[in-house]
């Protein structure tokens, strides 16, 4: 089953406490492309880059089945550029420069291609952009993620609650969570995240795991312990291809196969922050991510006699 991924395709320049990075290949839906695309091929991406985009990142996706008719190239501005620096303990970070450049105005075209997907995975964006995607399909797909940040509900708020309207699942990090509904209890934000259109919540724990909520359940899912994280960008967007490409690889979107998904999301992003940003996530193979996924098995399964 097809899979759209709408979000940035940018240059990062990212500081840890391990080193520093000039600029690198990053945004949200290059790491939704490079995990989904292991599960569910075509990924139909949809962007905008600017002339100092390398062609040759284009052909390293394209290769992995991802397609890119949905990617304005802009010839006189620059690709988005995002900055920022992780604390001590690798979980939390301050942005230090987000330049819009070619998003500043990017209207987006949905390519007649793409219609009929049936998987829709909305990438950290501008709401307006995110909206525009749902707007333009003809058929509504049978799921539609949506992923988001700190720096758009500073700036567009409202925006970003019309969407929410309109997706079945939003998947955020806690402190996100905290900041969209006001509530300090994670339980709290997840029931008030839940009356705002989405019928599905992940809020993401960065290293202490990913809780999956609806109205009725809430699952966990660990992070495998890992003994080192290099780099954690783009951790967030990995766990969204790995979930939803799962899905879209199944076809089937009950609780139970969710339960799968948020383990395969958590086990690419597993891979993601192994190194400075996509290089572990193309260099792995289908053996090292179904090994993987036993770990994780094996981390959490445990018997015990009730009664
Ligand atoms: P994550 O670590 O999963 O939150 O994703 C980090 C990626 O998101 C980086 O590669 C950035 O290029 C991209 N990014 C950072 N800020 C934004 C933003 N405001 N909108 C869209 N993408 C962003």
């Amino acid at each position: 089953m097809s899979l759209i991924a709408v979000g940035t395709m940018a240059f990062d320049a990212i500081e840890t406490p391990f080193g520093k990075t000039d600029k690198i290949i990053g945004g949200s839906a290059t790491y939704v492309a490079y995990a989904a695309s292991n599960f569910v091929k075509p990924v139909q991406q949809i962007s905008i880059v600017g002339y100092d985009y390398p062609k040759e990142e284009m052909e390293d996706l394209k290769k992995r089945g991802v397609q890119l008719e949905g990617v304005e190239m802009v010839t006189d501005k620059k690709s988005f550029f995002w900055s920022g620096r992780y604390h001590e303990d690798m979980n939390s970070r301050d942005t230090l420069i987000t330049d819009l450049n070619v998003l500043a105005d990017f209207n987006p075209k949905v390519p007649d291609s793409y219609q009929g997907a049936e998987f829709l995975m909305l990438g950290n964006l501008s709401p307006d952009v995110q909206l525009s995607v749902i707007k333009q399909l003809k058929t509504r797909p049978k799921l539609i993620v949506m992923d988001t940040m700190n720096f758009w509900m500073e700036i567009a708020m409202d925006g970003l609650k019309e969407v929410l309207k309109q997706v079945d699942m939003l998947m955020v990090n806690d402190a996100e969570a905290r900041q969209l509904t006001g509530e300090y209890s994670i339980v709290k934000a997840a029931k008030k995240i839940l009356t705002m259109g989405p019928k599905y919540l992940i809020i993401k724990k960065g290293e202490h795991g990913a809780l999956l909520f609806d109205n009725d359940s809430v699952f966990y899912a660990p992070a495998l312990p890992l003994e080192e994280v290099f780099d954690p960008t783009g951790a967030g967007d990995t766990f969204a291809g790995g979930f939803i490409g799962h899905l879209a690889k199944t076809g089937d979107i009950s609780f139970e196969n969710m339960k799968r998904a948020i383990i395969v999301g958590s086990a690419m992003a597993s891979f993601c922050v192994e190194k400075f940003g996509p290089t572990r996530l193309k260099e792995i193979t289908k053996a090292d991510i179904t090994e993987r996924i036993q770990e994780f098995k094996d981390l959490v399964s445990f018997e015990i006699e009730l009664g």
